[in-house]
């Protein structure tokens, strides 16, 4: 499956880093489950995902920017790409507040890694801003991150090679939190084949 998929969505990198059936669930068969938080960051991602340049003070920010990276096959938009003061800064809009895990961060370093191929500029900061909480994170593009990132890219096209769904996550705060439960059936489906052995 690997060969079919040419470019990996850099959004799907998220979603791989916060579970892997749930990167699965929507990459290979296309499942989203549309509840009211998520309705509400389409939205908010909608005012974001216009387009277009504008100017705050000395900075430049553009809207909706597609980039990819030829050497690690994966490709999307960044919400916004400020450049100030020289610097280029990826800046990722999410709804909610800030998660306990690394997903957002390693969706923001793989946009930080394909503006480094596509301008040959370097990218050592991003940031996320959180619509709930209203709080925008500076995030360090560091070595342990980038390489967190390329780790997930292999793992993501190691999952689509290997052509099979990973097993739910025994892990109750995530998939309380994830949206694709009730698709997912995590307990069920870990009972089951718990039966089975
Ligand atoms: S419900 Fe849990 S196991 Fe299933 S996709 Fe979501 S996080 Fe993963």
């Amino acid at each position: 499956m690997r060969d079919e998929v040419d470019y990996l969505p850099i959004s799907m990198l998220n979603q791989l880093a916060y579970c892997e059936r749930r990167f699965w669930l929507m990459c290979v068969q296309g499942e989203m489950a549309v509840n009211a938080p998520v309705l509400e960051g389409i939205q908010q991602h909608e005012r974001v995902h216009e387009g277009g340049v504008e100017r705050d003070g000395e900075a430049v920010v553009r809207r909706r920017v597609y980039v990819w990276s030829d050497r690690l096959r994966v490709a999307g938009f960044a919400d916004v790409v400020e450049e100030r003061g020289g610097r280029l800064i990826p800046v990722e809009y999410k709804r909610g507040r800030m998660g306990r895990w690394l997903n957002d961060h390693i969706q923001l370093c793989a946009q930080a890694i394909c503006l480094e191929e596509r301008t040959g500029r370097p990218v050592r900061e991003g940031a996320i801003f959180y619509w709930r909480s209203r709080r925008r994170v500076r995030v360090e593009i560091t070595p342990e991150l980038r390489a967190r990132t390329e780790e997930a890219v292999a793992r993501a096209f190691a999952l689509l090679e290997a052509g099979r769904m990973p097993p739910p996550l025994e892990h109750r705060a995530k998939c309380r939190d994830c949206s694709l439960e009730p698709i997912c059936l995590p307990r069920e489906v870990l009972v089951l084949s718990r039966e089975s052995t």
